[in-house]
């Protein structure tokens, strides 16, 4: 696979797609740390003498909606707000934005950029055919540029457009295509989760959040790679009841006990459950709040995982070489119920001379809220993906097309 540091790119016209998908609220955006994450590739294509052309999606437009509900969602999900700060982002550069998503009004801004400037397209998502992968689309886009680089991790698990179809049309035309410093990195540390060596075991990984059905094809292909799985959250109780156990009104998905059983069977010792939890009368606004051993008391809810546990779970991650997390073991959204999330961050960060990765978006954010962000070796920037990529044993489309 070719770096962006392989490409021979003076004056020529570079394809970066990003990651710019930020959140934003009236249209002023909350968190700039994705347009933050693109800095590294886009300096390197300018320091190089390139024309950088970056193209992303941001939000969600819904074609199937009536016309006024579309223009809403364009609105909403405008480029275009994002451009004042990629100016700031990028200071001494000269930064044009174009609205146009196709045409010869694009065409136009792409051949007027000249070396070491930077064009920010319109939201891709803006075109129909981005979602599906439409050919007439990508071949466009391919066209206007001499080379690729995907630096989106974020939507490599996604075969769009601009993810896909561009550099499968580039490489047809051979022209290069290549990842940039944001990919590579995520390619190297979550190909090592995927890709066990000797040296990274004992392995564990510890999985929480809310459902199981989400997590099926992860927690299939981690029991064949891992040492040990602890399972924390509230994907724990259906594993909790498919065992026989009282769960109370704690999140269940029925339709996965069966599954939750088997797995656990087969899985002969290596899944590791709670063994106590925290449970209230009430999701909010409880009057009741304690700990219980096994069984959750009728009518209460499991909101977190209970002191018992987070010991166990300590034990367990002793001696780890590496360790993927997924998952938060609680409602960490409330104080009151981040205190077993908290100690496997703990856990994780005393571990000496551990390889430690977080995927998953909220694990990410407990992980930050908490304060134990820096202590892990690697936070994956793309929540959805990150977990693709260790479903499909380190492939995602997005990458794949990149590789000669
Ligand atoms: P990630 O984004 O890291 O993959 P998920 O999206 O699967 O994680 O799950 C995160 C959510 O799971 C959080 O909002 C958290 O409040 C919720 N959660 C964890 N434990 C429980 C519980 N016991 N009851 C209800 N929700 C829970
Ligand atoms: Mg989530």
């Amino acid at each position: 696979m070719k770096k962006v540091t392989d490409l021979q790119v003076k004056d020529a016209k570079v394809l970066v797609r990003v990651d710019f998908n930020v959140p934003l609220k009236d249209g002023v955006i909350t968190d700039d740390n994705r347009m933050v994450a693109a800095l590294p590739t886009i300096n390197e294509l300018l320091k190089k003498g390139a024309k950088v052309i970056l193209l992303s999606h941001l939000g969600k437009i819904d074609f199937k909606k009536e016309p006024e509900d579309i223009a809403k969602a364009k609105k909403k999900a405008n480029m275009e707000y994002l451009f004042p700060h990629l100016q700031e982002l990028l200071p001494g550069v000269k930064v044009c934005f174009s609205p146009a998503t196709r045409g010869e009004e694009l065409k136009a801004a792409i051949e007027q950029l000249k070396s070491g400037e930077v064009l920010l397209i319109q939201n891709t998502r803006y075109e129909k055919g981005e979602s599906k992968n439409a050919i007439d689309l990508a071949q466009e886009w391919a066209s206007l540029v001499d080379a690729f680089v995907m630096d989106a991790f974020g939507s490599a698990h996604r075969a769009h457009a601009s993810t896909y179809g561009v550099p499968e049309a580039l490489k047809a035309a051979g022209k290069p295509v290549a990842i940039g410093f944001l990919v590579e990195k995520e390619v190297e540390n979550l190909t090592r989760c995927v890709d066990v060596k000797d040296s990274d075991r004992p392995y564990v990984a510890i999985l929480g959040g809310l459902k199981v059905s989400d997590k099926i094809k992860v927690i299939e292909s981690l029991l064949q790679k891992c040492d040990k799985i602890l399972i924390g959250g509230a994907m724990a109780f259906t594993f909790k009841k498919a065992l026989g156990y009282e769960i109370g009104t704690s999140p269940v998905e029925e339709d996965r006990l069966e599954f939750a059983k088997r797995v656990y069977e087969e899985a002969a010792g290596k899944i590791v459950l709670p063994i106590d939890s925290v449970e209230t009368d009430a999701f909010e606004n409880y009057t009741i709040k304690r700990v219980v051993k096994d069984d959750i008391t009728p009518g209460f809810e499991g909101m977190d995982i209970g002191p018992a546990t987070a010991k166990l779970f300590t034990e367990q991650l002793a001696g780890a070489k590496m360790v993927f997390w997924n998952g938060p073991m609680g409602v960490f959204e409330q104080d009151a119920f981040a205190l077993g999330t908290e100690a496997v961050c703990k856990a994780i960060a005393e571990l000496p001379s551990c390889f430690s990765v977080i995927g998953g978006g909220d694990s990410a954010s407990a992980a930050a809220k908490l304060g134990y962000k820096e202590k892990f070796a690697h936070v994956s920037t793309g929540g959805g993906a990150s977990l693709e990529m260790i479903e499909n044993d380190g492939h995602l489309p997005g990458i794949d097309i990149i590789r000669d």
